[in-house]
């Protein structure tokens, strides 16, 4: 049986090896200061920043949410944002996507000072990643880093396979393995034969989006197999046909109306894989942790305490 990557213990791992550094800078200065900014009511939204300033308060890291309605203009946000860079009381900012279609999303992030970037989103921050310089690194493909680290499992020389290009995963996930000495490809959805692909990797990074993309054909045996896709299966029959009539997955179907999934066939991956990230409890849990990282690692640059 394939060896599964737990992402909740790594979570802790890491939250675990923040404390004493943030004890550090509250003995020195005071406790790092991360700024989320939540406009409007999307639920989904809602929920992330919920999780993401409790994880911040449970380590003593000061978080701070603002919260403009939904009919803010792009003007009025960007006005919150330099606010929030001139504060010298913060080191980490936040801006939760999506934000309403009336706001221009790229003008806000990059108003964002890189220094504060903690999503390491801005193109700065993207340019320093590509460059292989320190800064803020994107917390999914930083968390997917971590994991393969923390279970040894080798890149160097490694072919890597990264599923997806976008800007906050698949192509800051490839640029760290690379960085890592893997031999990597990327692929999307104009990739041809893209199973041929995937079996030649002994790192698969599955990014799509695409509920149970990533079927035991895709595979080659003992692969690692890092599955970052969270999507949810809303028809009872797809749950039925991904996880073989299983009567857990249909009562919770039954009970929710749809059961989460990732970008690989569960069964599959179990079946064939070397090791794998369950979807929940692989990658998801490593964001927030990556961005309590990199808050941390602000705070103590701009404070001058390592
Ligand atoms: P995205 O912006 O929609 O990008 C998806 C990428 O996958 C695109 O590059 C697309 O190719 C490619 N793709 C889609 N269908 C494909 C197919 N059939 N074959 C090959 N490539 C395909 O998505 P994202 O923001 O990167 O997120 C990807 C998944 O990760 C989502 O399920 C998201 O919810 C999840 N996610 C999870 C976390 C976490 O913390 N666990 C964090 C972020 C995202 P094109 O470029 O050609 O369109």
């Amino acid at each position: 049986m394939a060896q599964i990557i737990d992402g909740n213990r790594v979570r802790d791992d890491i939250k675990e090896e923040l404390k004493p550094r943030i004890a550090r800078l509250v003995a020195a200065k005071r406790a790092p200061a991360l700024a989320v900014v939540l406009v409007g009511h999307n639920p989904a939204s809602e929920i992330y920043v919920r999780s993401k300033v409790k994880t911040a308060q449970d380590l003593g890291i000061c978080s701070e949410s603002l919260t403009p309605p939904d009919s803010i203009s792009t003007e009025e946000l960007l006005a919150i944002i330099e606010q929030l860079n001139a504060r010298s009381d913060v080191d980490g900012i936040l801006v939760q996507l999506p934000l309403p279609k009336q706001v221009d999303t790229k003008r806000i992030l990059l108003a964002v000072a890189p220094e504060k970037d903690v999503d390491g989103f801005h193109p700065y921050n993207v340019g320093c990643l590509v460059a292989k310089l320190p800064a803020p690194r994107a917390c999914t493909p930083a968390g997917i880093i971590e994991l393969l680290k923390r279970y040894n499992i080798p890149i160097a020389g490694k072919r890597a396979v990264v599923v997806g290009r976008s800007n906050i995963v698949g192509k800051p996930a490839a640029l760290m393995l690379l960085h890592e000495n893997a031999t990597v490809t990327v692929c999307h959805t104009k990739t041809t034969d893209l199973a041929a692909v995937c079996r030649e990797a002994d790192i698969l990074v599955a990014a799509a989006g695409r509920p149970a993309l990533i079927t035991g054909d895709f595979l080659k045996p003992g692969a690692t197999v890092i599955d970052v896709g969270t999507n949810r299966l809303d028809s009872r029959d797809d749950v039925a046909r991904i996880f073989r009539n299983s009567a857990e997955k249909l009562a919770a179907f039954d009970k929710k109306g749809s059961v989460l999934i990732g970008d690989v066939n569960p069964l599959d991956v179990a079946e064939k894989a070397g090791a794998y990230t369950p979807v929940p409890g692989g990658v998801g849990p490593l964001t927030i942790a990556m961005l309590m990282v990199n808050t941390v690692e602000s705070a103590e640059r701009r404070l001058g305490v390592c």
